[in-house]
């Protein structure tokens, strides 16, 4: 790893830290005939700070106005700034950087942790079941179980049945996302009031996965088949939206120090967009969102769709919600055999994948159409031969307007053709990988190897390639695919390529195509300036520079220096959005413990409720006054025998969700029918 950092160390050492006055420009406070500085809120220094700026420059000192960076230098030109009413924070040598930008994620989707059930990273069927038998029991009121998280390796082949489902959930229709967003899981009941049977055909890009042998649908709908069933699915409200998007922020992205993020699937109409405008307008918003607004093949003619995108932009100019892109999927993903390649599947000999525009034409003149009507073009393409009809429809957006198509992007880019990578720079168009994805793990030894083959498997999600042909590289999670998602996770990895776990898969030193590993300066300007650059904003964020918005992180471990591969570890100290701290880890933990005592008491609640009801059973769900579930997992009868719980037998364990950091807490705890429980 040493060789890998070399390059940044030495510039972080080496750089001369640059005098406060050279970049503030003015003289000292007080000083004969020079103009005064303005007095600053806030003044933070003794750090080390990488301000990602052009010539990297790496400062001690920033000073906050009015939310706005005002200096950025040493630590006595930050004393010219201090005045009355300033906060003076002393950042007592740790790192800050600029707020991290995420260029490709799904923010709303948080929504899901509210109101649906999640198998992300459960390991078996079992799990899953149990989990979603757990939520459905504790929601009585949802008539539709929804959720998502489940693994395709988990369930290869023709995927998860509605038998497995029906096992968990049966009296009411239960419709699961796959962890990929690409494939929806069904129970019988589902499909049934979707009219899905097996005379239903596929729909044109996309499966209905069969029994084998038969015509009967199995559970699984894959791509545009899942449309089938999500179509009937009743939507959110706008208040509950909101209240995603509330958790979205608060729980998930600012303790990782995200301060501008991206939904990249939205449709116009959508409750989402209302929810989104209602909160920039009540000034609710803590992270500056992007929202992309959805363009496919089945959903009519491209112009009316079009028109129906500019109208819903028009309803978004304020600073901190806007909507001045379009994403299209251009193909599917690989372990549901419809990403678009060049050449077979190794698996299925003779198929190159299923194009989500089913005509090429359609794909190019939904292109041309969005660009004339100046919206930034941004693509979903996993397949070499998807990309390469991206930068092919790109193309023809420049030619239709005579001009750059506006900083088109393409996420995920796992295969891409080496002759493509100049292309992106020729036709100024941004990579927007997922780092977090660069790893050999189970998707490379249960899905990538079969389906590709080793040639390929071994040379997917190229970084290097776009750096050294001068691309605009702008780091993304796809959050919730991936969850959560941090940005230092992202920044390891893709300086490793490899991750440090407990799994059989992650063997010490099987590196995911070691000649594309970057350098951490490359990972860190990926999430901050490059991110800023892909979404127009490198005027207001993205470095720490004078008249920019301060949008900064503080971290408790010095990422420039450690080793790499604990950089993941790193956590956020503070997260400042417009000058404001909006989240502070001391102010957290506290917050935390008070929480445990909390659930203590509660603990003792549900104890003394059993012994008091020892012929009954505890609610299945408590909610906690701050709106923090608790769900019991009751079993009525002991689970292996069958027969009916006896005092002193254990009746479940129970597991406390919804943490900020969007990590779950599980605690070790039993509700037993005596007083023999043990608070952990
Ligand atoms: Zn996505």
């Amino acid at each position: 790893m040493k060789r890998l950092m070399y390059p940044f160390l030495a510039l972080a050492f080496g750089a001369a830290i640059i005098a406060g006055a050279a970049i503030a420009g003015a003289g000292g406070a007080g000083a004969e005939g020079a103009p005064a500085l303005p007095v600053a809120d806030t003044v933070y220094t003794n750090g080390v700070v990488y301000t990602a700026d052009a010539a990297h420059t790496m400062a001690q000192a920033v000073a906050v106005k009015d939310s706005r960076i005002v200096y950025v230098g040493d630590d006595a030109g930050a004393a010219a700034y201090v005045g009355a009413g300033t906060t003076s924070v002393d950042l007592a040598g740790k790192l800050m950087l600029p707020g991290f930008i995420d260029s490709h994620m799904h923010a709303s989707s948080a929504i899901s942790d509210l109101y649906e059930v999640g198998l992300y990273g459960l390991p078996t069927m079992k799990a899953y079941q149990k989990a979603i038998r757990t939520f459905a029991s504790a929601n009585p009121d949802l008539t539709v179980i929804q959720g998502g998280g489940w693994a395709n390796p988990v369930a290869p082949g023709i995927g998860p049945t509605k038998g497995q489902l029906d096992a968990a959930v049966k009296g009411r229709p239960a419709v699961l996302w796959s962890e990929d967003g690409h494939s929806v899981w069904c129970n019988t009941l589902a499909l049934k009031q979707a009219g899905i049977t097996a005379r239903t055909k596929d729909p044109e890009g996309g499966v209905i996965e069969r029994v084998p042998g038969t015509k009967i649908p199995s559970g699984t709908l894959r791509e545009a088949a899942a449309d089938l069933v999500t179509g009937i699915l009743p939507d959110y409200t706008v208040e509950q939206w909101k209240n995603g998007i509330r958790h979205f922020q608060q729980d998930v992205a600012a303790p990782l120090g995200l301060t501008t993020a991206t939904d990249a699937a939205l449709t116009p109409g959508d409750a989402t967009l209302g929810a989104y405008q209602q909160l920039a307008d009540a000034d609710e918003l803590t992270v500056r969102m992007r929202g992309f607004l959805y363009l496919g093949p089945e959903s009519g003619p491209i112009a009316d769709q079009v028109a129906a995108a500019v109208a819903e932009r028009a309803k978004h100019t304020t600073p901190l919600f806007q909507t001045n892109t379009v994403k299209l999927f251009v193909d599917g993903v690989v372990e549901g055999h419809t990403a678009l390649l060049n050449y077979p599947y190794k698996d299925k000999p003779g198929f190159l994948g299923v194009p989500v525009w089913p005509q090429y034409a359609a794909l190019q003149e939904a292109s041309v159409e969005a660009t004339k009507a100046g919206f930034q073009l941004h693509y979903h393409c996993i397949g070499d031969a998807a990309t390469s009809q991206a930068l092919n429809a790109v193309a023809a957006a420049e030619a239709a307007i005579g001009s750059d198509a506006g900083r088109p992007g393409i996420t995920h880019l796992q295969l891409v053709t080496p002759s493509d990578f100049v292309r992106f720079a020729q036709l100024k168009v941004t990579a927007v990988p997922q780092p977090y994805w660069f790893v050999k793990d189970n998707y490379y030894y249960g899905i990538q190897l079969p389906y590709l083959g080793k040639w390929r498997a071994d040379r997917e999600y190229p970084m290097k390639s776009f750096f050294d042909n001068g691309v605009l590289v702008a780091s993304a999670s796809d959050y919730s695919v991936t969850y959560p998602p941090d940005p230092l996770d992202a920044i390891q990895t893709g300086v490793m390529r490899w991750i440090q776990s407990s799994y059989e898969w992650a063997k010490k030193g099987d590196i995911l195509w070691p000649a594309e590993r970057v350098t951490l300066q490359q990972m860190i300007d990926s999430f901050t300036i490059a991110g800023a650059r892909a979404n127009f904003l490198e005027d207001e964020t993205g470095s720490l520079e004078i008249g920019k918005s301060a949008d900064m992180v503080v971290l408790d471990t010095n990422i420039l220096t450690c080793p790499a591969a604990r950089i993941g570890n790193a956590q956020v100290l503070q997260t400042i959005f417009r000058g404001a701290t909006i989240y502070d880890r001391a102010v957290e933990r506290e917050r935390v413990n008070k929480l445990k005592e909390g659930i203590h008491s509660l603990q003792i609640a549900i104890q003394s409720w059993c012994v008091d009801n020892s012929d009954r059973f505890p609610p299945a769900s408590i909610v906690t006054a701050d709106g923090l579930g608790v769900y019991v997992d009751v079993w009525p009868s002991n689970p292996w025998t069958g027969l009916p719980m006896k005092p002193g037998e254990d009746r479940g364990d129970y597991t406390y969700t919804r943490l900020r950091s969007g990590k779950s807490y599980q605690l070790a705890g039993h509700i037993s029918a005596t007083q023999d429980f043990v608070v952990p």
